[in-house]
């Protein structure tokens, strides 16, 4: 959507956002570890590990906690709020902090499963984002 932010891309989150706009959602891996890593980062959270490589994820979670935003923070955010954000827990392990679109905020509820969705940003940018998952 017009007027939105865009992603701030750095040599460790460029794969991330490269990955988003091919439509595809992927994660980090620790090569020593084992562990799954998100948002990304240039070093292993548990083990300290720079072996870390991306991979693509199943683009499935639950919503751990949400609320739904009356106050728009910008007028580009205005148009559609309510709008509800949320911290998803990844079927992988991390959590991450993104919108849950296509629900009404009253529907909403901690569990509710989700799976991936790319919101279209300027610039051919695509954020992830999470929507109910059905079926
Ligand atoms: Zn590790």
């Amino acid at each position: 959507m017009k007027g939105k932010p865009l992603p701030r891309v750095t040599e460790v989150t460029r794969p991330y956002w490269d990955a988003a706009r091919a439509g595809r959602f992927v994660i980090q891996r620790c090569g020593r570890c084992r562990r799954f890593v998100h948002y990304p980062r240039p070093w292993c959270p548990h083990c300290w590990s720079t072996e870390l490589d991306w991979v693509e994820a199943s683009g499935r979670g639950e919503v751990v906690t949400y609320t739904a935003v009356h106050q728009a923070p910008s007028p580009a955010f205005a148009v559609g709020a309510p709008y509800v954000l949320a911290v998803v827990r990844l079927a992988e392990g991390p959590q991450m902090m993104a919108n849950v679109v296509h629900i009404q905020p009253r529907e909403m509820r901690v569990g509710l499963p989700v799976r991936v969705t790319f919101e279209e940003r300027e610039g051919g940018f695509r954020v992830p984002q999470f929507e109910p998952a059905t079926g």
